[in-house]
């Protein structure tokens, strides 16, 4: 095995997920690891994608910016959505998932030493992508409040220093499913402005929003447009997680540098899916309801489910996954449980650099039979945790 040079990675092993997956093979689990969903997404936009295949529509080289009609229907789903106005020529890049887009913000905008700072616990590959590029993070933590996670105002403030340069942001949130506040937000826009600051917004999960709440992109609060990088994608909204297409949105000024890296990691990518996805953001508002619902349903036969077997559950307000608390040891209890148990779940100590192991996380956007199968394992003689 050879060393990464640059040491950049060092402490990224394989991911828990491709870890906990094959733990799941092995034993005959059912995975609520990793979340992505077991139905694909709606016929139409399959349809979209063969169709485009067939016709001969994105299957060369398409434009680095992606597809005209991509970034057209980008910008009209902001509009109308949101009201947030971007130009589809100098303000919006397709990219390879919200990954790529993710990576390129922060590989664009940041230098070695500059500070990003980002919630722990956070999705996985914030850190490694800070490490890239020789950033340093800088975590504040989430934590259950009167149902829900928030911040402590002042942890984030302390987090910010001379070597600041951007705020990651993820709302609606994985893995807790809080959707922030619009007095979060501010407080996060406030810190952003007094210490002129970039935000990063990850919103993969802004149709993904239950009970009624409101997503709020942090680029539709007063003076953000400008120093707002927002990032969405369409593997959650058009359940399609292995397509990749993402989406960039900024100012010309804040975009041009995340072109630049883009370029040079994929250049371009998912080429006839990036039609496919054109057609889906042209779905009436009932499309994205009803996804919404689906999904909520099966959140609360989930959480009901696992209410009932007596664990301690956080119900969440968005997203695909649900925590329980079970105390301590959640690694070890993770480990246990494919093999006792039958079911596959994720540590929440994955994401988090503070030392708390007591949250374990699942991905409930599965068929409610396998849900209910899910639970009735849960539901069997109690976990033997060794110590
Ligand atoms: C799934 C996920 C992504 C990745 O999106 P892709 O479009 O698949 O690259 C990014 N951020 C969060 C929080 C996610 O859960």
């Amino acid at each position: 095995m050879t060393t990464n040079r640059a040491g950049r990675l060092d402490e990224f092993g394989t991911t828990i997920f491709a870890e906990m997956s094959a733990l799941a093979l092995q034993t005959g689990s059912i995975n609520l690891g990793q979340g992505f969903p077991d139905t694909d997404g709606p016929p139409f936009v399959l349809d979209a994608a063969i169709a485009a295949i067939r016709e001969g529509r994105g299957n060369q080289y398409p434009p680095g910016a992606g597809i005209p009609e991509l970034r057209r229907a980008v910008c009209s789903h902001q509009h109308a959505n949101y009201g947030l106005e971007f130009d589809a020529e100098t303000e919006v890049l397709i990219t390879v998932g919200a990954t790529e887009g993710i990576a390129a913000s922060i590989l664009g905008h940041t230098a070695p030493g500059d500070e990003v700072i980002t919630f722990e616990p956070y999705y996985d590959s914030y850190a490694a992508s800070i490490a890239l590029g020789g950033a340093i993070r800088r975590v504040v933590t989430l934590r259950p409040q009167d149902g829900r996670w928030t911040f402590d105002p002042d942890e984030l403030r302390a987090a910010v220093t001379s070597k600041s340069r951007l705020i990651l942001l993820n709302t609606p949130h994985n893995p807790t499913g809080t959707v922030f506040t619009r007095l979060e937000l501010q407080l996060v826009a406030d810190l952003a402005r007094e210490h002129d600051l970039l935000i990063v917004s990850d919103e993969v999960y802004e149709h993904l929003v239950f009970d009624g709440r409101q997503h709020i992109p942090i680029a539709t609060l007063p003076g953000m447009a400008e120093r707002t990088i927002t990032i969405s994608s369409a593997g959650k909204t058009f359940s399609v997680t292995g397509w990749k297409v993402g989406w960039v949105c900024a100012p010309p000024k804040l975009l041009g540098p995340v072109r630049a890296v883009k370029q040079f990691l994929t250049y371009v990518g998912s080429g006839p899916f990036q039609y496919a996805i054109a057609d889906g953001l042209a779905a009436p508002p009932a499309f994205y309801r009803e996804l919404a619902t689906s999904l909520a349903a099966r959140r609360d036969i989930f959480t009901n489910g696992l209410l009932e077997l007596g664990y301690q559950v956080m119900i969440p307000q968005a997203t695909y996954f649900a925590t329980i608390d079970v105390g301590a040891e959640a690694e070890k209890w993770c480990r246990a449980l494919p093999e006792q148990v039958g079911v596959v779940a994720i540590p929440s100590r994955v994401f988090y650099d503070s030392d708390i192991d007591r949250y374990v996380r699942f991905a409930f956007c599965k068929k409610e039979e396998v849900l209910r199968e899910a639970l009735s394992r849960l539901a069997g003689p109690q976990l033997q945790v060794s110590t």
